[in-house]
């Protein structure tokens, strides 16, 4: 199975605090309307069949949902999931979860969806290639893949794992490991061997004096990758 029992565990202990904005799990909520614009304009949402991996609490998967779109969610953190089936039941926003691997989905239901999304996820898995081929598998012809990770170099360790979690404090400690980190080049690579095409490439900044994040050319730290499959 390619993932790591170490990490879905960090996930797993946080899990009851997903949809908490002041919590762990603040980066993502103030960084999702950045990729879901970002991703809605390469992609329009409306009735489109989205898959979202390693969806964790479904903080995106939910507001994909909210634009229209058809939204699967999978992870292999139970509590999790059990978390974003119980947020989509308070707030009516259907979505449906699975505790499922990509790569067995991928078995199951090959060339099914419009768009496919795993943002910060590649960092955590064993395998990174591995899913962006299942990724590969899952989007239908012509379709997007849309990916965030954390970029490894000096910079972004120092920023990623001494500034978020030891300075700043906006992760807990041990929440990324940094020989786990992916280049936009060895993501680029994993990308076209599984066939798809890169798009584009995005930085996702963050200001420390205005406690705000925004999207632009740097991607020394965290980016966002955008592909397509080839009709
Ligand atoms: N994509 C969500 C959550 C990111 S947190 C968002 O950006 O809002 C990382 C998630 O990846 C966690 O939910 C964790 O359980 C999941 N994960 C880690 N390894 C995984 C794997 N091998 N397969 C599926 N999900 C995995």
């Amino acid at each position: 199975m390619n993932a790591d029992p170490i990490e879905l565990q960090k996930f797993s202990d946080l899990a009851h605090r997903w949809w908490d904005p002041s919590s762990e799990f603040r980066p993502l909520h103030e960084i999702n309307p950045l990729r879901l614009e970002w991703i809605n304009a390469r992609a329009p949402l409306r009735g489109k069949k989205v898959l979202d991996i390693g969806c964790g609490g479904g903080i995106l998967s939910e507001s994909m949902a909210q634009r229209g779109a058809d939204v699967t969610g999978i992870d292999l953190g139970e509590k999790a999931l059990k978390v974003a089936d119980l947020h989509s039941l308070e707030t009516g926003i259907a979505i449906r979860y699975e505790l499922i691997a990509a790569e067995a989905l991928a078995a199951r239901e090959p060339a099914s969806f419009d768009v496919v999304t795993c943002m910060e996820m590649l960092e955590h898995v064993p395998d990174p290639a591995a899913i962006v081929q299942a990724c590969a598998t899952l989007v239908k012809p012509g379709g997007h893949v849309f990916f965030s990770t954390l970029n490894r170099n000096p910079k972004s360790y120092l920023f990623a794992v001494i500034g978020a979690e030891y300075l700043l404090r906006l992760l807990p400690k041990g929440t990324h490991d940094y020989g786990k980190f992916v280049t936009p080049a060895e993501l680029a690579q994993y990308v076209r061997n599984a066939g798809l095409t890169v798009d584009a490439l995005k930085g996702m900044g963050y200001n420390p004096l205005t406690q705000m994040y925004s999207l632009n050319q740097d991607t020394s730290v965290n980016y966002l990758l955008a592909a397509t499959r080839p009709e």
